[in-house]
């Protein structure tokens, strides 16, 4: 089955799904991104990740190129023409194309919209055994809050990570606080069974697995507290975990060598994980 990828109006196979290369987000990483959970065919959360979106959008002064109810129904026909039942759909939007220069078109040229999907491996393997992550310098802008396709930093430190044999890199800003994840946040629970996780301002992206493991977590009666915590702190913690889209409920099982948990996946990361599966097959 030929692959169809959704390209400023057209759905096109994907050796023609090609952007000029005088688009903003070519020539300077100038736009913004979201990547939903498809569980069933289904999205997941994905009026969640269509506010993040806007607030993206509108920190980057970047205009919508459709009502939220059109690119709805543009991602669900991406997932339907690829026939994606487990998997991710994809959506960049970019300033649009016009001649190099730094600053914003001068006369408006309309953002450019792609989406794609793909079905993907389920990683409830991974997540039965847990993951090895490593710590590295947090070496990224003071905006991380914005979803922007400007991830030099983070591809570099997944690169260290995938070098060192690890699943994730933890991020870790000057203060010696762990930011998050490259593409993950980041959590630990604590000799008071307390679940910890940084809260969300300019130093992280309020990443929607993160908002949903908090509502889950809070109607299940578990302590949480939201704030920052060190390296020393998580290596010594009871449990530890990261959330993503594409990860969900990850337990951590080390972290630069040191194990967690007697290196095996928590209580307190397994009933969340439970919770998260529920609401993501339920959404
Ligand atoms: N932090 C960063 C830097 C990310 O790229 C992601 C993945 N989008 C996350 C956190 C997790 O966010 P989400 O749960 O929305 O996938």
């Amino acid at each position: 089955m030929s692959r169809i990828a959704y390209v400023n109006g057209q759905y096109l196979p994907h050796r023609e799904a090609a952007v000029h290369f005088e688009d903003r987000g070519y020539q300077f990483a100038d736009g913004v991104y979201e990547v939903f959970a498809v569980r069933g065919g289904r999205l997941v959360d994905h009026e969640l990740h269509y506010d993040r979106l806007d607030y993206s959008l509108r920190e980057l002064a970047i205009e919508a190129p459709v009502s939220r109810p059109v690119l709805l129904m543009i991602i669900e026909e991406v997932i339907r023409r690829n026939r994606v039942t487990e998997g991710i759909a994809y959506l960049q939007i970019t300033r649009g194309v016009a001649p190099r220069d730094h600053g914003f078109p001068k006369t408006a040229v309309p953002p450019a919209l792609i989406v794609s999907a793909r079905n993907m491996q389920s990683k409830e393997a991974l997540r039965r055994t847990g993951v090895a992550v490593i710590c590295v310098p947090d070496l990224r802008w003071k905006r991380r809050d914005i979803k922007t396709i400007s991830l030099l930093p983070n591809i570099m430190a997944k690169q260290m990570a995938v070098e060192a044999g690890a699943y994730e890199a933890l991020q870790v800003d000057e203060d010696g606080t762990i930011t998050e994840g490259t593409a993950t946040n980041a959590w630990i629970v604590t000799d008071k069974g307390e679940l910890v996780t940084r809260k969300t301002d300019r130093s992280i992206l309020s990443g929607i697995t993160r908002l949903t493991a908090i509502t889950l977590a809070r109607s299940a009666q578990l302590k949480l507290v939201e704030r920052p915590f060190t390296v020393a702190e998580a290596k010594d913690a009871c449990e530890a975990f990261l959330t993503s889209t594409t990860s969900d409920i990850m337990p951590i099982i080390s972290i630069d060598g040191a194990e967690i948990n007697g290196g095996k996946p928590g209580p307190i990361t397994k009933r969340l994980g439970e919770l998260y599966e529920t609401h993501a097959v339920g959404a």
